[in-house]
């Protein structure tokens, strides 16, 4: 019979971030600093069929759904391979990307004939000179164009991630909203979460209340509930009645989901970490390595047991881990 895996909280855990690198070609100012960084060494980073392993273990303990993220996903070497050695010699029954969106004119296609089920593509002004503010050297319309080539080659739903940031980008949020009349994008707005980076972005305007602006939106548009045809996270999404996309909200402050959290991350050097907020971590690499799969489920177990019951950053806790090392 399965055996589910849950922690002590009674939450099943049966979803995986998988971050295959911690390297990423922006540099997003709520994400990784500009200087002092510290990567992974190459030799300790997971080869393909170690992660497939893992994920294979992992699926007898019931997480079937997956995320490839990073870092930035794209700048790994063969990432479509992967994506296919995932679809072909594991259980997932969901695979999906998350990309700063840079290398996807070139790989859009390839990635939809290796079999993966939809893109998010995390993009965070509509204007030129804001985007390339924010990421510190970001264009724009290279990012429109991954956007173009995902929608030609059938990759839906495509999921936007907008991270919304007070007196920086909340003044595009209808701009947004406008975008999904006439088009199919899923646009889902972020809050600001005080890991690494984003712990101090008062240069940028910092924390937006979301749960406020999507009230004021609610009243002024008369926006509709509605249902992506596909995943599985805390997002709740609503639409202007008529319009052909929708938009989503992520409030981890605001409206806190930590009771309902059904994930793990496993890092590019085989970590696991069971919580995005706190330091608390299982070390795989060396059995995963060593191919004991004993000890790997035993570490997927461990960190159930660790998984702790929520952040507490509405009341001032930080996160210093950087975002770009945990897998977003
Ligand atoms: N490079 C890819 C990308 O940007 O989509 C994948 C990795 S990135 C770390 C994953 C997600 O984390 C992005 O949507 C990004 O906006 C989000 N993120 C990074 N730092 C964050 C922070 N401090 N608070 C909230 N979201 C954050
Ligand atoms: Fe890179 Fe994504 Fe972090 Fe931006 S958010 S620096 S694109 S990993």
């Amino acid at each position: 019979m399965m055996e589910f895996l849950k922690d002590r909280y009674g939450r099943r855990v049966n979803y995986l971030r998988i971050s295959v690198t911690d390297r990423c070609n922006l540099r997003c100012h709520y994400c990784m600093p500009l200087h002092g960084l510290q990567f992974h060494k190459k030799e300790e980073i997971l080869s393909f069929e170690e992660i497939v392993h893992t994920v294979q273990i992992a699926n007898r303990l019931g997480i079937d759904r997956a995320r490839l993220t990073g870092g930035e996903p794209l700048v790994r070497r063969d990432l479509p391979v992967l994506i296919k050695m995932l679809r072909n010699e594991t259980d997932l029954k969901e695979l999906s990307l998350t990309t700063n969106g840079l290398l996807l004119e070139r790989l859009a296609e390839e990635l939809a004939t290796s079999g993966l089920d939809w893109i998010n593509v995390s993009l965070d002004s509509l204007r030129p000179d804001r985007f390339t503010r924010i990421t510190r050297f970001g264009l724009l319309e290279t990012v429109w164009a991954g956007l173009r080539r995902a929608t030609e080659v059938g990759l839906k739903p495509i999921k936007i991630n907008t991270l919304v940031l007070k007196n920086f980008n909340e003044d595009e949020v209808e701009d947004w909203l406008d975008l999904t009349m006439n088009n199919e994008f899923v646009v889902r707005f972020l809050e600001l979460m005080p890991i690494g980076e984003g712990a101090d972005l008062t240069h940028l305007g910092g924390f937006a209340n979301l749960s406020e602006i999507r009230n004021e939106l609610i009243e002024k548009f008369g926006l509709v509930p509605a249902k992506p045809g596909r995943g599985n996270g805390p997002a709740r999404y609503w639409k202007v009645p008529g319009a052909k996309g929708m938009i989503g909200f992520i409030l981890p402050i605001s409206e806190k989901y930590c009771d309902t959290c059904n994930r793990f991350r496993l890092t590019a050097n085989g970590e696991i970490r069971p919580c995005l907020a706190y330091d608390v971590h299982v070390k795989l690499l060396d059995v995963i390595r060593a191919g004991d799969e004993d000890a790997i489920r035993a570490g997927f177990l461990e960190a159930a047991d660790m998984k702790p019951e929520g952040h507490h950053w509405e009341v001032g806790q930080v996160t210093q881990t950087l975002m770009s090392s945990l897998g977003g």
